[in-house]
Parts: structure tokens; C-alpha cells; sequence
């Protein structure tokens, strides 16, 4: 299964993008009035060179020809607004999709990641929502469905850390680190496949950001190599479920790539890191991002699912 892109650096297209994003209330809102927000900014387009795709306000389909922002697949990526959430959103972006770009608490670096991918033909909307909570992640799908109509791949990418050796670890720490980087993203994927089942013919890709631990194990993460782990075996599953209905499911597992979660470990344990990494450096978000790229769009990936790839310069082979 192939989701067609389109090429991003025509002019016509970057006209009929402006046309759009002028009539756009915002391209970032609080959950609250996400919930409330249907689409916004559509535009009869005279262009006979432009794109026409079928929408409606209500996101039902209507005899109308409106001119798209861009008209790539929908891709919901949660915790977008920095780091590896960040990369891929804006790569996905620059393909010209439509994405949701999901954040916790940093609206500003979210609609910043928003501009971004619409100055690179993209479309964009940031959603606030808390992953772990079933409400939230309601809310944050049908503003998705609201802005877009549809959802054609889920990035499960929202992450934290709450480190220290299991001994000392409070259920508190445990808990927080288990309902965002586990539950977070059962609750996601359940969403999405709701949404993907709909339209028919069903398409549709997901992919889950885990992370080596999740294979190796690491003191001072009882919390997040046990969620992480957990991540590897519900992709596998839900990769089960939905592969005869054309939904592929997999998780990439990073090694340690420069954010702000890394930044946190200071220089001590950053060298000691450097040693156990064969190409001797940290990778970067854009190289979780372009994994996430070929997975989530391209026509090559179509017959992969369940799998765990390793981006992580050779830490875990
Ligand atoms: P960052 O700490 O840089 O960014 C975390 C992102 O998650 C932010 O956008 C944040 O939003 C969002 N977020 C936090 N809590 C929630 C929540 N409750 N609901 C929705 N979004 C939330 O993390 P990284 O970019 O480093 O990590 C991204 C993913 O990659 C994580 O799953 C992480 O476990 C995984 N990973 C990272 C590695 C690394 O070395 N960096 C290695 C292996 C895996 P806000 O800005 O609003 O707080």
C-alpha cells in the first residue's frame, strides 16, 4: 500500500497553499476549542492548475471542489512540538502531508512546527492533548478528522523519562512513565485504526518511536525499558490484527539522538554513552524522522509490518 505525495515546490501549489492558510483561524488552539473547531479556510480555487480534493465543513464529503492546503495523507504524529516528534513532523510536512502535530504543554514550538511544514507545502494544525488520557486522545482524533476528514498514519512518538534505579523507583514514577509511553500509545492506536477502518479501501500506517532499551534494558529505567518493551510487543500484535486489512504496524527503536531528553543526562554519562556507541557519536531527530518517512509513505515499505528496526549507530546488533 502506497500513499501518494506530491511533489511540494511548484509554484501553483504554493499560491493555492496561501490562499488557504490566510483563511485559517490558527494554526494552533487549545483542546477545548479544537473540540469545536471543524475545518477552516477552504477556498473555491479558480487555479486550473491546482489540486482539487472533496471536503466538506462537517468533514463529510460534498460535491464541492475546494482548493487543499495540500493533499497528502493525514498523519497524526503525537509529542511533535520538540525533539524527534519535531523532525518527523516536519518531514512529513515537507512530502506535502497534512499533519496533526500533538503537543502536552509547548503551544509556541508547536505552532512553530506548524509554520514550518506549511512554508514547505504542507498543512497543519497543533492540537493540545494529553496522550495518556482516553478523553484527550479522543478529543485529539476527532480534531484530526474535524481539520482533515481522515487519518492515514500515526506516529506514537510522545515520550518521557522519570529515571532512577528500580530499588528507589515510587509507583508514582512507574505509573507516569507506563500511562504516556504504553498506554499513550494503545490508546492512540486504537483511535487511529477506528478512523482507518472507515474509509474504504483501508490504508493505513503506524508507526510506534521505541527505543533500544526496550531491547537491552538499562539501569535506572525499570519504567521506561519496561514500557519500551512493551511498545515492541504491541506493535507485533496490532501488526497481527491488521495486516489482512492493509494497516501496517511498526516501531522504530532509537539509540541515543540529540533533545532535550538526552540533553538531560549531562556530560559525565554522555561520554560513557559515547563509548558504547560503535559510530561514536549521538544520531540526530532527522535520522529517527527519515526512518518514520519511509515507513509511514513510501510504496517499498508496504510489505513490512511487525518489525523493530534499530537506528541507534550500531549500539544493538
Ligand atoms: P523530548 O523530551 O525532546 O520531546 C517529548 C515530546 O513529547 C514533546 O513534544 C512533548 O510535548 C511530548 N509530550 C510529553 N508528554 C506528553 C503527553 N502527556 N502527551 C502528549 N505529548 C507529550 O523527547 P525526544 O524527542 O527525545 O523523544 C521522542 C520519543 O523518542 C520518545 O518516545 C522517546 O522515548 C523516544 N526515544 C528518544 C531517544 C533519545 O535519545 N532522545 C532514544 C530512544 C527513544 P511538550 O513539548 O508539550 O512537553
Amino acid at each position: 500500500m502506497a500513499f501518494s505525495v506530491r511533489a511540494t515546490s511548484s509554484s501553483a501549489h504554493h499560491i493555492a497553499r496561501n490562499v488557504v492558510s490566510k483563511t485559517r483561524s490558527s494554526c494552533s488552539s487549545s483542546l477545548a476549542s479544537k473540540r469545536s473547531q471543524g475545518m477552516q479556510g477552504k477556498k473555491v480555487s479558480p487555479s486550473s492548475s491546482s489540486i482539487p480534493f472533496r471536503f466538506s465543513s462537517s468533514g463529510r464529503k460534498s460535491a464541492m471542489t475546494v482548493q487543499a492546503a495540500a493533499d497528502g495523507p493525514v498523519c497524526v504524529v503525537t509529542g511533535a512540538s520538540r525533539g524527534i516528534g519535531a523532525a518527523i513532523a516536519t518531514q512529513l510536512g515537507a512530502q506535502g502531508c497534512r499533519v496533526v502535530v500533538n503537543y502536552a504543554a509547548s503551544s509556541g514550538p508547536a505552532e512553530e512546527v506548524c509554520k514550518t511544514i506549511k512554508a514547505s507545502g504542507g498543512d497543519a494544525i497543533a492540537v493540545q492533548a494529553n496522550v495518556a488520557k482516553q478523553e484527550e486522545v479522543d478529543a485529539l482524533f476527532k480534531a484530526a478528522v474535524d481539520a482533515f476528514g481522515e487519518v492515514n498514519v500515526l506516529v506514537n512518538n510522545a515520550g518521557i523519562t522519570r529515571d532512577t534505579l528500580m530499588m528507589r523507583m515510587k509507583l508514582a514514577q512507574w505509573q507516569e512513565v507506563i500511562d504516556l509511553n504504553l498506554t499513550g500509545v494503545f490508546l492512540c492506536t486504537q483511535a487511529a485504526c477506528k478512523i482507518m477502518g472507515k474509509k474504504k479501501p483501508v490504508k493505513g500506517r503506524i508507526i510506534n518511536i521505541t527505543s533500544v532499551v526496550g531491547v537491552t534494558g538499562n539501569a535506572g529505567q525499570a519504567n521506561y525499558s519496561a514500557a519500551k518493551a512493551g511498545v515492541i510487543g504491541l506493535t507485533k500484535t496490532v501488526a497481527r490484527e491488521y495486516a489482512g486489512r492493509n494497516i501496517q504496524c511498526n516501531a522504530i527503536a532509537p539509540g541515543f539522538i540529540a533533545s532535550d531528553m538526552t540533553a538531560e543526562l549531562g556530560p559525565e554519562i554522555e561520554a560513557k554513552i559515547l563509548t558504547t556507541i560503535p559510530a561514536g557519536k549521538y544520531g540526530q531527530p532527522e535520522d529517527i524522522a527519515g526512518m518514520v518517512r519511509f515507513l509511514a509513505l513510501d510504496p517499498a515499505a508496504a510489505y513490512i509490518t511487525g518489525q523493530t528496526i534499530h537506528v541507534d549507530g550500531g549500539m544493538v546488533m
